[in-house]
């Protein structure tokens, strides 16, 4: 793709007014059917908003890689089970709209919940079996039911938006195979894109939900992505048990019990042994203070 001329085109030209606020599919469809036309490269960034860097992330490649780039502002309340935090959910659209315009964002598409789901509203898609029912998804913990509310929306997000490629991060990386599951097997022509992790200066990733920390359980949190680096020093030096077990320690010395520690395959997320050659996941998840957090680690070969 050609970014001198894409930043002379037209469809860009929103960019220096800031990013268009679309409420409405319909809207978001009339303006995107003409660089469609023209084969302008559509991007897509979904978010929930309340913007951090490794959001910004994902929207400086879209900005770098597409002609248009659209972010999806939407607080997905099928994604969240009950007794979950979707009503203090932090929110703040004017900040996100304004860090969307400074990152080059040429349409946020924010709509209600009712745009989204409509009264009748009746039809899920779901991915099925391993991908879905472990870690995030057993039934112990978010359950399936968090991934049929993502690859629902996900799903709408493309028919609505129609994009070329969309971008997604390591960060939630179950998400993003399953994601990857679903576009393979319902043959969405979209491109997915997962890029890696941003973290704050001591190793926590961003997120959302770090607003939930406090003083001290902020500097808990430090020790997920320590158990990680351990996690991945282990199991490159000795074994992957050898570096689950240090990857334990870590958590214990700060006070933290995990809803889980495991080394998955990074595709199929089936456990995994001993490294094999194949991309390994170490993924985490535990509450610390008044959050839930989760982080990752991918072991390639
Ligand atoms: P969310 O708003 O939390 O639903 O996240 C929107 C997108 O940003 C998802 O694809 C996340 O995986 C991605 N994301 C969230 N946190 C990070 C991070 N620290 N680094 C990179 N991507 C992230």
């Amino acid at each position: 793709m050609d970014r001198m001329n894409s930043n002379l085109g037209t469809v860009n030209s929103p960019r220096t007014e800031g990013a268009r606020v679309l409420r409405a599919k319909a809207a978001l469809r009339a303006e995107l059917d003409e660089p469609r036309r023209q084969g302008r490269t559509i991007g897509l960034v979904p978010t929930m908003g309340y913007l951090h860097d490794g959001h910004l992330s994902l929207l400086r490649i879209a900005r770098a890689e597409c002609d248009v780039v659209v972010m999806s502002l939407f607080v997905n309340p099928t994604q969240f089970g009950p007794g979950e935090d979707l009503d203090r959910y932090p929110r703040d659209e004017e900040r996100d709209l304004r860090l969307a315009s400074e990152a080059g964002v040429d349409f946020v598409y924010a709509p209600s919940v009712a745009e989204v789901y409509p009264d009748g509203f009746a039809t899920a898609v779901g991915v099925g079996g391993n991908l879905t029912e472990v870690l995030d998804g057993h039934p112990s913990r978010r359950g399936a039911s968090h991934f049929r509310g993502v690859t629902t929306v996900v799903a709408k997000l493309f028919n609505s938006v129609g994009p070329d490629v969309a971008y997604f991060g390591q960060k939630d990386a179950q998400q993003a195979a399953v994601i990857r599951r679903m576009v393979r097997d319902l043959d969405f022509p979209v491109r997915i894109e997962i890029l890696p992790t941003v973290r704050e200066p001591d190793g926590l990733a961003m997120s959302s939900r770090n607003a939930y920390l406090d003083d001290e359980a902020r500097e808990r949190a430090a020790a997920l992505p320590r158990a990680l680096r351990a996690a991945e020093q282990g199991a490159r030096s000795e074994s992957l048990q050898a570096g689950l077990d240090a990857a334990r320690r870590e958590l214990e010395s700060a006070g933290i019990e995990p809803e889980y520690l495991e080394a998955r395959d990074a595709e199929l997320l089936e456990p995994v042994a001993a490294l094999n050659g194949r991309p390994v996941l170490v993924a985490v998840a535990a509450r610390v203070g008044g959050a839930r957090l989760i982080d990752n680690v991918l072991i390639e070969p």
